[in-house]
C-alpha cells in the first residue's frame, strides 16, 4: 500500500504524535485489514485499553504457545470478558505436533529460536497473510534491538508494523495505568516485570531491566516476532536453529 520511502516519511511525521493518534491513523488507514498483537502482560494493558477504545472490535492476536503461565491465561480471560475484547488465539501448526510433544520440556531450553519459530513466528506469519498492518506494543526503552525500531516498519512482504508506544518508557506505562486504574498481571507484584512463556521467564529485582528475566542464560534477548526471523521462511531460518527436526510436511 505504501512504498518504502513513503513509510519512512510517514514514520518521521508520526514520531511527534501520541499513541492514540498513531492508532487512530492506522485504524482509519487500514481497517479492516489491521490487527493488534498482545501477550497479555502488564505492559500490554495500556495498548489494549487505548486501542479498543478507538476501535472496540479490533482483532487481537494472542499466541497461545502452550507454555504460558496459568496466571497469564486467567488474566487474558479476565480482560477479554471485562472489555469485551475480540481475542483470536493463534496456535502452532499441527504438522509440528509430534516433534513439539517429543521435545516439550527441552525445546525452550535447548533451542529457544526454533521453539519461538514454531510457536510464535509461523502462526503469526500465517495469520498475517490477509492483513496489511500489525499494531505491536514494543518500546525503545525495552531492549537494544527495540531501541533501533521505527514507528512504522515495512516487512519485505509488504506488511506494515505499527509501533504506537515506541517512545514511551516504563514510567509512562505505569503513569497511564495509574491514571486509568488499569489492572496489572497477577505475577507483576511478584517481580515478573515482563512475562512471557513460563520456561523462559524469571522474576527480576526492582532496579533490573524490565526484560532481564527473559531467556536468562540462553543467549537470546528478543522474541522472534520482532527480529529478522519473522521475515524468514523455514529454509532461510534453519541456520539459526540448533536442533534439526525431521521437517516432513513443514515446508512453509
Ligand atoms: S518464549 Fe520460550 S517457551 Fe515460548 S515460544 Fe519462545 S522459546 Fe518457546
Amino acid at each position: 500500500m505504501f512504498l518504502p520511502y513513503e513509510v519512512r516519511r510517514l514514520s518521521q511525521e508520526l514520531e511527534s504524535k501520541s499513541p492514540q493518534e498513531i492508532i487512530a491513523w492506522a485504524v482509519e488507514t487500514f481497517w479492516p485489514a489491521i490487527v493488534l498483537s498482545s501477550s497479555f502482560q502488564t505492559q500490554s494493558v495500556p495498548l489494549l485499553y487505548m486501542a479498543t477504545r478507538i476501535k472496540p472490535d479490533l482483532p487481537i492476536f494472542f499466541l497461545d504457545t502452550g507454555y504460558h503461565f496459568w496466571e497469564t491465561l486467567m488474566f487474558r480471560e479476565e480482560l477479554a470478558h471485562k472489555w469485551n475484547l475480540n481475542v483470536i488465539d493463534l496456535r502452532r501448526d499441527a504438522r509440528w505436533d509430534t516433534f513439539a510433544r517429543q521435545n516439550v520440556r527441552s525445546l525452550p531450553l535447548e533451542d529457544p529460536n526454533l521453539c519461538c519459530y514454531i510457536h510464535k513466528v509461523l502462526p503469526m506469519q500465517t495469520a498475517m497473510h490477509q492483513k496489511l498492518a500489525w499494531i505491536s506494543g514494543i518500546r525503545r526503552d525495552q531492549t537494544s534491538e527495540r531501541a533501533g525500531a521505527q514507528i512504522l516498519e515495512i516487512q519485505k512482504d509488504g506488511l506494515l508494523k505499527v509501533n504506537p508506544l515506541l517512545n514511551w518508557t516504563r514510567w509512562d506505562v505505569q503513569a497511564y495505568m495509574k491514571e486509568h486504574d488499569l489492572p496489572a498481571h497477577p505475577l507483576f507484584e511478584k517481580g515478573f516485570r515482563s512475562v512471557g512463556c513460563a520456561p523462559c521467564t524469571l522474576a527480576v529485582g526492582v532496579n533490573d531491566d524490565e526484560r532481564a528475566g527473559r531467556w536468562v542464560g540462553r543467549g537470546k534477548t528478543e522474541c522472534g516476532l520482532h527480529t529478522t526471523l519473522f521475515e524468514k521462511n523455514l529454509g532461510e531460518a534453519q541456520p539459526e536453529f540448533i536442533l534439526h527436526p525431521a521437517l516432513n510436511g513443514t515446508s512453509k
